[in-house]
């Protein structure tokens, strides 16, 4: 075959680089005796550090690791894990104290019945995640997913990842060059080469020289230094939806050893931003996110020191000095262009309320591992299509994210009252907000079978935060009353059983380093 792709050349070793290669790598095995083997080869910096934060995951990790052969005994264990359930909002709705949940099960009998009609039609109903799911119950008393008896990577209830973001690289590295073939390479890339149709040739190295390759996956983080640098593809900003652009990131000890660990993130909103807790065996992982144009650095520090101060005392706090993280919301115009795909922070960051930076690298790995073009020719196809695909991933994510603000009656800072800016508002958000004050979100609204998004998450959004749906009583709404209190009920016997049965976190976790789980 001409042009055939027999070398893919992954440039950055942070977690979309090690992802990247690990799914690929996993997909293709590189098997001596394949009459077309697949080279997956990795450069990565010496000098350039990996940005270090990332430690939240979707559920869709699960599947992640499982494809490319990781043990998730080993995973937990290596990487400081934890497991986490979903995100538990304070202060988003009024700034008193509100509280409500964004949980990883979808409702109760989703399927066939919306139960958001009925919920809004009980007099003293508990917090619809309450209602619809026995998940959030297990959030109050921090509880675990799956029993030690649960096999690895199966469920009792849905759940993701905490990790510590430089471990989970480095198990990365070790298993896809050990088990999966990767070849690595240290070295600092300091020039692109092009070829004379346009495409990138080669890279220069300074440690090893010139390396070619067929297809480049561009993981440098910000520098973004294949699609961005060398093709110039531009930068497209969406501050004007989200106005977030700087975090401050700590890591902060357990003040006793045995310190519960939370089932969710927990995010707190402030008066210009929010704050992240994630809770992993060995300490946690705190930070604020704000917008720079409302709050100063010395206030933000201040605030994020007083929460700290808050939940872990003043011992904890005091020797805290946070990291600063500036970055730009946005994207690029396109992520594969010619033969170079950005994947990671080279193709866009996005505040990570709802930490959808890592399951963006899945996806991209996993379209790329299953898509791969068999010749340069039949490329051009398919990265049209990734391009369609990615941008209105992006665009889910805005429009995902900006609900949190829109939806807040928050109005002791500027920062909320622009955040309701109707011109910060994406188009189409505010017209499915219109849609859905006469109806709830269901399976009709979905856009498209792989959104990122589904419906059940705008429910658990907006009915969390109050939103008001005033539904007309159709015929099936009245002969699914009687369905309705059903699972109602089963939702609420169903919490109780799984708070009676199953273990605290640190507990499974104790004896996950005891036992481990039964392997697949
Ligand atoms: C504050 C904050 C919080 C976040 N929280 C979450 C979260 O909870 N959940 C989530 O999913 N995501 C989160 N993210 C995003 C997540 O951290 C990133 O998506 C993820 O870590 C991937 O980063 P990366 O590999 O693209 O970039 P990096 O980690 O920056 O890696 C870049 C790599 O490129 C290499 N490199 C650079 N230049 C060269 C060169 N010239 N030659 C060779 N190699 C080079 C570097 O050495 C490094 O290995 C967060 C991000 C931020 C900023």
């Amino acid at each position: 075959m001409e042009n055939r792709i027999s070398k893919v050349v992954v440039v950055g070793g942070g977690s979309a680089g090690w992802l990247s290669a690990g799914v690929i790598a996993a997909e293709h095995r590189i098997d001596p005796q394949a009459r077309q083997p697949l080279e997956v080869l990795l450069i990565e910096s010496p000098d350039v550090p990996t940005i270090g934060v990332g430690e939240g995951t979707w559920p869709s990790m699960r599947d992640t690791l499982r494809r490319i052969g990781l043990s998730e005994t080993d995973f937990i264990l290596e990487c400081d894990a934890s497991f986490k359930q979903g995100t538990s909002f304070r202060n988003w709705q009024t700034g008193s104290g509100d509280t409500y949940s964004h949980p990883f099960t979808i409702p109760i009998g989703y399927a066939e019945t919306n139960l958001a009609p009925h919920w809004l039609a009980l007099t003293d109903a508990p917090q619809f995640a309450d209602a619809v799911t026995p998940q959030t119950a297990l959030f109050a008393d921090c509880l675990a997913p799956k029993q030690i008896t649960t096999p690895e990577y199966a469920f009792v209830v849905n759940y993701g990842y905490h990790l510590d973001a430089g471990k989970f690289a480095e198990l990365l590295r070790r298993h896809c060059t050990e088990q999966l073939g990767v070849k690595h390479i240290k070295a600092n890339v300091s020039q692109i080469n092009a070829a004379e149709n346009g495409d990138i040739r080669s890279v220069t190295t300074d440690r090893v020289g010139e390396i070619a390759g067929d297809l480049f996956i561009d993981c440098t983080g910000t520098s973004s230094l294949l699609l961005g640098e060398h093709f110039k593809i531009p930068f497209q900003s969406r501050q004007a939806h989200l106005l977030n652009d700087t975090a401050l990131a700590a890591q902060v000890p357990y003040t006793e050893e045995d310190r519960t660990i939370q089932s969710c993130t927990r995010s707190t909103a402030q008066a210009a931003g929010w704050i992240w807790d994630i809770g992993l065996p060995t300490r946690r992982g705190i930070g604020h996110v704000y917008s720079s144009a409302h709050i100063s650095e010395d206030e933000a520090t201040a605030q994020l020191l007083a929460y700290i101060k808050e939940i872990a005392g003043e011992k904890a706090s005091g020797s805290i000095v946070p990291r600063r993280i500036r970055f730009q919301p946005g994207h690029r115009r396109e992520f594969w262009h010619r033969n170079c795909v950005a994947i990671g922070m080279s193709s866009g960051f996005i505040e990570p309320l709802e930490a959808s930076a890592l399951v963006m690298i899945e996806l991209a790995a996993g379209m790329i591992a299953e898509q791969l073009p068999p010749t340069r020719e039949i490329m051009d196809v398919v990265a049209r299509r990734y391009n369609r695909k990615f941008l209105r991933h992006w665009n889910q994510i805005i429009e995902f994210l900006k609900l949190h603000y829109v939806l807040s009656a928050r109005d002791d800072s500027p920062y909320w009252q622009d955040n309701r800016a109707a011109a910060s508002i994406p188009e189409e958000l505010s017209e499915k907000l219109l849609l859905w004050r006469h109806r709830s979100p269901w399976h009709q609204d979905a856009g498209a079978v792989d959104d990122l998004f589904p419906t059940a998450s705008y429910q658990y959004i907006l009915y969390g935060m109050g939103f008001k749906t005033e539904p007309r009583q159709t015929f099936s709404h009245r002969q699914q009353q009687r369905q309705a209190s059903e699972l109602f009920r089963k939702n609420a016997a169903r919490a109780a059983q799984l708070q009676q049965a199953l273990p605290g976190n640190r507990e499974l976790l104790n004896k996950v380093r005891e036992f481990g789980f039964q392997k697949l």
